[in-house]
């Protein structure tokens, strides 16, 4: 809470709210600004009544921290943000719902080729895919790293799509930057705070997803390290959290939706297929995501799921893809949006 005093608030007018909060167990902070004097309240804030310390000498407002981060927070800025995305700087944020499909990881030319063009031709903006993948085993599939950033590049020439890619660790940074149009930040790296500095430190729009048992809060907490390192291009990428049902892979909560509305002027985009786990779940929570308010989707969509070597069961197929596209086309009309 912040107590704001008008301007030619005398030291005893001051002082006197300073043994008010005193008297509600707060401590002061008082800051000297040139017009007028402010006083920051610590110590819990729900003792306080803020009506009636307003109601002092000479304070001008009372005013509530609601939220602990602040540059990702409506308070500090009013207006959407919208983010361009790729060479053709689609803005992520603003009327258009953006789509980003391709295969949980790069496994071959062909797949990602292929995957690339049918997702082009659906109208997507972008193209998704690990070179660098964040296993659970250490015996599983690890990514073609160099060679998959390679082959994503070939795909961004040959259909224009944006890249979207996952950076898993520190040292990958500055190559992965060489390749992808969007960094993402993946669920189990939500609270890696050197590598949200490190992605802060670049000039690349960051694709975030909300760890798997992370809070509200805690997500926006993090997208507040990359916004303070100096990069204001996040987009919150919700990808469902642990629950104790077992019918899905997580549970997704789309209430985030409106929830991150309320409070931040970042673009939100949902991730259905990790959200599920499962391929026939996928395109129902497309259309309630869109009609929710999502500003962009990032689904797993493989050319042969059946065989796919991570994600195979969550991963649409790219015929799947483009009716979907139409039926999202029409709820985003709905909602005064479009694809
Ligand atoms: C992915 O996008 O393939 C991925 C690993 O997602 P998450 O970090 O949300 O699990
Ligand atoms: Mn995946």
């Amino acid at each position: 809470m912040i107590v704001v005093m008008k301007p030619g608030a005398s030291k005893s007018q001051i002082q006197h709210v300073v043994h008010l909060i005193r008297e509600y167990g707060l401590k002061e902070h008082i800051i000297h600004g040139t017009d007028r004097t402010v006083v920051a309240c610590l110590g819990d804030k729900r003792a306080a009544d803020k009506g009636a310390i307003e109601n002092a000498p000479m304070v001008e407002k009372v005013v509530p921290i609601l939220a602990p981060y602040k540059m990702a927070s409506l308070e500090v800025k009013k207006d959407k943000t919208q983010i361009p995305i790729g060479a053709d700087k689609f803005l992520l944020g603003g009327t258009k719902i953006g789509v980003i499909a391709g295969p949980c990881a790069v496994e071959s030319r062909d797949q990602i080729l292929q995957t690339a063009r049918q997702a082009a031709e659906a109208g997507c903006i972008g193209l998704r895919g690990g070179a660098y993948k964040p296993r659970t085993s250490p015996y599983s599939y690890q990514g073609l790293g160099t060679e998959g950033l390679k082959l994503l590049a070939e795909a961004r020439r040959q259909t224009g799509l944006a890249v979207v890619t996952e950076v898993v660790g520190l040292e990958q940074i500055e190559q992965v930057c060489e390749y992808a149009d969007v960094l993402q930040i993946g669920a189990r790296n939500m609270q890696h705070y050197p590598l949200l500095e490190a992605v802060g430190h670049t000039q690349k729009p960051v694709l975030l997803k909300r760890g798997m048992s992370a809070s509200l809060d805690e997500f926006l907490l993090a997208a507040e390290y990359i916004i303070n390192a100096g990069n204001p291009h996040v987009i919150l990428c919700e990808r469902g959290i642990r629950t104790f049902e077992a019918y899905v892979r997580n549970t997704l909560s789309l209430a985030i939706i409106p929830a991150l509305r309320e409070r931040t002027h970042l673009p939100i985009v949902i991730d259905p297929s990790h959200g599920t786990g499962y391929a026939y779940m996928v395109p129902s929570m497309c259309l309630a995501a869109v009609a929710a308010g999502a500003d962009g989707l990032i689904i797993e969509c493989h050319p042969d799921p059946q065989r796919a070597v991570s994600d195979g069961a969550q991963s649409i197929t790219p015929d799947i893809l483009k009716g979907l596209m139409e039926k999202i086309r029409k709820v985003a009309q709905a909602v005064d949006r479009d694809v």
